[in-house]
């Protein structure tokens, strides 16, 4: 038996498709074979240029530095002062961790749940899942449960804002700045690095590298062809790992690297946007018609929804936060709903309004803004905990809030229920047999593929 790359004629080298390195688009749900990608270059679906997969430098190095400089910013943030507020003498200190725990004092657990999730809890947890698993990957031997941890990255990494939350600290500041003194805390610079931190180490996670150096990677059933769907071939690719499986016959069937549910491209999946549309809309009409928060300063307390807080900042010539609170709390979850509602209508009836492509355009929008709505509830969060004058200046979470929190998170659940692949069902694909992914060059970088 003779060892080495096996040679073979060249007009069949051409035609044959190799059973390893197949993916099938999440999006379009295509398969396509991936090239080889040297560092910094991405691979993106033919059809529909989704982004297949990036590739990075030294990839467990740059993400484990990434992910232990996140926690220590992290740990610095939850140690220090955060922001101090005085007003006529009488001052007040807060911690990060302060801007959920008042929000338990003041009988809105939910509310604070949900801040310490987004903000804290869930990031910690990703950053020491990427922390282990690239340990792991360094070591040459994968750490104990390994596979159960990576398969987690995916479903943390949408919950996590420490970016919003930012955004969220900066309305409510310029909000507090003319009517007492503020000054900012060393965890506020240490959480704005944070949040950046935690930006890049999301970013240079690459889950194609991640799970083939933990589980390499089996072959694609027999008989494949790229250039046309998965679906069309009697697959499915894996949403967690991306590797192909054989389209599951029923329910419970797993992938045969990560162990994670498969999911055919069904029509239950706008079922389901649709339930989650129809709460999210029904909690909207508390959400505004309740108040979000309530002031109380000398003795009288003023209640205000979301409308009048926003003109409140126009009535005091705040256009611009007026307009970021105006924007993150109507007009991105309307328009979000209505353009959930109109892709399950057109996947279910009217095939031919819209191309494909603007359609696929609308609902990766949908799903990148949806989270930007919980500024507000952050902008809540954080005056909630800051000004606790008594009955000189206080402000107190209204009922609200926790609606409003409901209404972002259905939304962004609706989201990610929709199956974008019903977008294209019924449009086969018409691509050369050898189709291969595009690549393109988006940042400076040598050494050569990890495949
Ligand atoms: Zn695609
Ligand atoms: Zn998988």
């Amino acid at each position: 038996m003779q060892d080495g790359p096996p040679v073979h004629p060249a007009p069949h080298r051409r035609r044959a498709v190799s059973r390893r390195r197949l993916r099938a688009c999440h999006e379009c749900d295509l398969l396509v074979a991936l090239p080889p990608l040297h560092p910094g270059e991405k691979a993106e679906c033919p059809r529909c240029g989704n982004t297949l997969t990036r590739r990075h430098a030294n990839p467990a190095e740059r993400s484990l530095a990434l992910a232990i400089a996140t926690l220590i910013t992290l740990g610095l943030s939850v140690t220090f002062p955060f922001i101090s507020f005085e007003i006529s003498g009488i001052g007040n200190r807060i911690e990060l961790t302060e801007t959920a725990s008042t929000l338990i004092g003041l009988h809105q657990p939910l509310v604070a749940l949900c801040v310490l999730l987004t903000v804290i809890v869930l990031p910690a947890v990703y950053l020491c899942c990427v922390a282990w698993l690239c340990l792991g990957v360094l070591l040459r031997r994968p750490l104990p449960r390994s596979r159960q941890i990576a398969r987690t990255l995916r479903h943390v990494t949408p919950w996590m804002m420490a970016d919003v939350f930012v955004i969220g600290t900066l309305v409510s500041l310029i909000k507090v700045m003319g009517m007492a003194h503020i000054e900012l805390g060393l965890s506020f610079w240490t959480f704005c690095a944070y949040a950046l931190l935690l930006l890049f180490t999301t970013q240079s996670v690459d889950t194609d590298w991640l799970w083939f150096s933990l589980e390499r990677e089996p072959m694609a059933p027999e008989g494949v062809r790229t250039g046309r769907t998965a679906a069309s071939q009697g697959l499915v690719g894996c949403h967690t790992c991306g590797l192909v499986n054989p389209l599951p016959t029923g329910a419970g069937e797993r992938c045969r690297r990560c162990h994670e549910p498969l999911h055919a491209a069904s029509g239950f999946s706008s079922q389901a946007t649709l339930a989650l549309l129809a709460a999210a809309l029904l909690m909207y009409i508390p959400a505004n018609f309740y108040p979000i928060m309530i002031t109380t300063s000398l003795g009288s307390s003023v209640p205000s929804t979301i409308m009048e807080g926003v003109l409140l900042f126009i009535h005091h010539g705040d256009w611009p936060i007026a307009f970021i609170i105006f924007t993150a709390s109507v007009v991105v979850p309307v328009s979000k709903m209505l353009a959930l509602l109109w892709l399950c209508h057109v996947v279910g009836h009217d095939r031919q309004a819209l191309s494909r492509n603007a359609r696929i355009r609308l609902y990766r929008i949908t799903e990148f803004v949806g989270r930007w709505s919980m500024v507000d509830v952050f902008v809540v969060a954080i005056l909630v905990a800051l000004i606790r004058n008594g009955s000189l200046l206080s402000i107190e979470p209204g009922a609200g809030a926790l609606a409003f929190a409901a209404v972002v998170v259905l939304t962004m659940l609706a989201a990610m229920l929709f199956d974008p692949r019903s977008i294209w069902a019924g449009a086969e694909p018409d691509f050369d047999p050898d189709a291969r992914p595009q690549t393109g060059r988006d940042t400076d970088a040598k050494e050569s593929d990890y495949a």
